[in-house]
């Protein structure tokens, strides 16, 4: 098996176990469906120029095959490992471009980090921490062309889901699902 199929298993695996995590929290879903029939999202990945608009909840439910795409364009980009993505990040960033007054998919500017990435970049960054949430699949580096980045940042520190960074120099908000704090 090549090293990448193996990574594709494992992933699997771990998104399976996301999704009953869910299952295991029945209040999650009953919120989510008081607040729409349907969520969408849409990225565009300026690394590979790929783009996704997609239904990723409705009838009361994530859609696996949906979540399988998302999966896939935020993956390291780097080494093209994929990994699951944490279903509450989507959420996050479903309420935060609903509260953005924005006509364009989010920018991929950074999704998930395999380990051997974020230690390539934690090498040469202060900014990017050795425990990264992006290798968890509970982080996104994101940016709106038609937003103002601290326009995104107010939003997303308004939304109170987990953690606010602001990089202005390198134009993203990193967002993750991790405890609540800004920095
Ligand atoms: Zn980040």
């Amino acid at each position: 098996m090549t090293r990448a199929g193996a990574s594709t298993f494992f992933t699997r695996r771990r998104f399976l176990a996301v999704g009953a995590a869910f299952i295991a929290m029945p209040h999650v879903a009953r919120a989510s469906t008081l607040a729409s029939g349907q969520r969408k999202l849409a990225f565009d990945n300026p690394h590979t120029g790929e783009t996704l608009t997609t239904v990723y909840w409705t009838k009361g439910d994530y859609v696996g095959e949906a979540l399988h795409e998302v999966n896939y364009i935020m993956r390291d980009f780097r080494t093209g490992d994929v990994h699951g993505i944490d279903p509450r990040l989507l959420d996050l960033l479903h309420a935060l471009h609903g509260k953005l007054d924005s006509r364009r998919p989010f920018e991929i500017i950074s999704g998930y980090r395999s380990p051997q990435t974020n230690a390539q970049l934690a090498e040469h960054s202060n900014s990017v921490a050795k425990h990264s949430l992006h290798m968890k699949g509970m982080a996104i580096d994101i940016n709106l062309p038609d937003v103002k980045l601290k326009s995104i940042r107010k939003a997303a520190v308004a939304l109170k889901k987990g953690g606010v960074g602001y990089y202005p120099n390198s134009h993203f908000v990193h967002v993750d699902v991790g405890r609540v704090r800004t920095w």
